[in-house]
């Protein structure tokens, strides 16, 4: 079926009458606005993010249901950067013409498939065709009591940098895909990142995380920005990247350019107390996530580059910037 037979609101009830109720949501779509209750005590966190057809994502290698769960999970994974519980969103999307319903429905299931996993509901979204690219701008908003939130600024001198997981992965991905590779490990990194949600909620609710970010333009911009933020300098431990065995088997000679450079890995980096190292080991073991120690935050600034061997490092390739 061609969107011009479904119509605008056609489309738009589509896609609400698979939206499952909330209590939180006393109203949701069809009305002008949506209203939603706030658990009592919590200040909302909102987030946008937008992805656009030729900039974030090609249609020639990324299927629509990957596409709706990364769409959603980019978003979910700056709630989780803050400690956020997320909650609901709204989607806007702009569609243009040749795109069938077939993959509005599927991009359709695989948001609703990652809402359903972290428990948020969609609350309304704006609809438009579009006559250039596909467009996905998604808001979404997380709740927490105001004295758990993490922010980037809150990392002191003295305090261990930790990243989740591996980093890295989505660009060799990202690469693999431009070469026509279409599967394995590092392609489903780069199509379906998983955003840290269960461990941004418990480091913020064990005031454990000094300042936190998520990893969505590497972790050397990332790290960057919380030095900034914190007024502190940062010293990172190249050796220590967590980098996963895919990733070592397809780097090359220099196993540090996408992973510091790369993005999209949507791994959370943070800062803890050093007294703190006993604590986050054990929370980390308790879910199942890898946590490794990278660096310490020191004082000054800008993130100084160091090797075992003492050696200098500089990167060639900045984090991710668009107009850079
Ligand atoms: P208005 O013209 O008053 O802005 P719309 O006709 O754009 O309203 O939208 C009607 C209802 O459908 C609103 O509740 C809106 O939030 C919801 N909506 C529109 N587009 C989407 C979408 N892509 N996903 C979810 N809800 C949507
Ligand atoms: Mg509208």
């Amino acid at each position: 079926m061609k969107l011009a037979e479904l119509g605008e609101f056609g489309l738009i009830n589509r896609i609400a009458e698979k939206v499952a109720p909330s209590p939180s949501v006393p109203l949701g779509i069809g009305d002008d606005a949506a209203a939603l209750l706030p658990a009592p005590g919590t200040v909302t966190l909102i987030t946008s993010d937008m992805l656009l057809e030729g900039v974030h994502f090609d249609l020639s290698f990324c299927d629509p249901q990957s596409l709706g769960r990364k769409s959603l999970a980019v978003n979910l994974s700056d709630l989780a950067a803050m400690g956020a519980h997320p909650r609901h969103f709204l989607l806007g999307i702009a569609i243009p013409p040749r795109i069938p319903v077939d993959f509005i429905d599927l991009f359709t299931a695989g948001i609703l498939e990652e809402a359903a996993r972290f428990e948020v509901t969609l609350v309304g979204g704006d609809t438009c065709a579009s006559q250039a690219g596909l467009v996905i701008s998604i808001t979404a908003l997380g709740e927490q009591r105001p004295e758990l939130v993490v922010k980037r600024s809150g990392a002191a001198a003295g305090d261990l940098i930790y990243l989740t997981g591996t980093v890295g992965d989505a660009a060799a991905g990202l690469r693999d895909l431009r070469q026509g590779v279409r599967e394995g490990f590092l392609v489903q990194r780069q199509l379906d990142p998983q955003p840290r949600v269960a461990a941004g909620v418990a480091l913020a609710e064990a005031g454990l995380a000094s300042a936190m970010i998520d990893v969505s333009d590497g972790v050397l911009s990332d790290l960057s920005h919380i030095c900034e933020l914190s007024r502190v300098g940062a010293r990172l431990d190249l050796d220590r990247l967590p980098l996963s065995p895919e990733y070592r088997a397809s780097c090359g000679a220099d196993p540090f350019a996408l992973a510091l450079s790369g993005g999209e890995d949507y791994e959370l980096l943070f800062c803890a107390r050093k007294e703190r190292g006993g604590e986050l080991q054990a929370l980390f073991e308790s879910q199942g996530l890898r946590l490794t120690e990278i660096g310490e935050i020191v004082a000054g600034e800008g993130v100084e580059l160091v090797t075992a061997s003492g050696s200098s490092y500089a990167p060639e390739l900045r984090g991710f910037d668009h107009f850079g």
